[in-house]
């Protein structure tokens, strides 16, 4: 399936800056991490009905502005439809991330969750066809729209992820213990400790120069 079409900004900031940000390096792990502070105290969650669902499906530049009014309309039209299509999206992001969190700790994920993965890849690629391309065939995505429509690349995306061999640079951000974000590290040294340095790597490095402070004053 060819890469959705990103502009600079789509990468790392998204189109809307009420979102978080797109730092996964991977849509599925974006996906994930539409939670904030999930291992935190205080977890905020900006999934909170299917309107955000399709507003976040904005924010990664998977939809257009056309797609999403006409989603918005569908889900009037249908709201239990919606409803439905909004707690299965979340069943998803709970499914990556039991997946993706095992790998990143060094941990088997488990059949269950795998299956269910399998189980929405196959349901997904119900909207796909082969049409031609400059390299002979590809796989597009049909312009029919559901309601779920802007899953079907997380799904698509979570697979090629799990196939491809930076599987193993899939790590967990541990902020100040609070973060939990996921994210694929494409650093050539393969290093990156967080989601991101000016965020938790700043706020990590913060820490630390106070409690080396307090240590110090402590003694002094
Ligand atoms: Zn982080």
């Amino acid at each position: 399936m060819p890469q959705q079409k990103l502009n600079k900004q789509s990468l790392g900031q998204g189109q809307d800056p009420t979102f978080p940000r797109l730092l996964g390096e991977r849509l599925c792990l974006d996906f994930v991490n539409s939670i904030e502070g999930r291992a935190g105290p205080q977890p905020h969650d900006f999934l909170e009905n299917y309107e955000a669902l399709v507003h976040w499906g904005m924010h990664a530049s998977l939809l257009s502005k056309e797609e999403e009014r006409a989603l918005l309309q569908l889900a009037q039209q249908q709201p239990e439809q919606a409803e439905a299509t909004w707690a299965m999206a979340l069943r998803v992001r709970d499914t990556l991330y039991s997946i993706f969190v095992a790998l990143a700790r060094g941990e088997h994920p488990t059949p269950a969750a795998l299956r269910a993965l399998q189980q929405a890849y196959l349901k997904v690629m119900s909207h796909a066809e082969l049409t031609p391309s400059s390299a002979g065939f590809t796989w597009t995505w049909k312009s029919t729209l559901t309601l779920d429509r802007m899953l079907w690349p997380v799904v698509q995306s979570a697979v090629d992820l799990l196939a491809s061999t930076v599987v193993a640079r899939v790590r967990e951000c541990p902020g100040c213990g609070d973060c939990g974000w996921l994210f694929v590290d494409i650093s050539k040294a393969g290093k990156r400790q967080w989601c991101s340095m000016e965020g938790c790597g700043s706020r990590a490095k913060m820490r630390r120069l106070y409690q080396r402070q307090h240590r110090q004053n402590a003694r002094g």
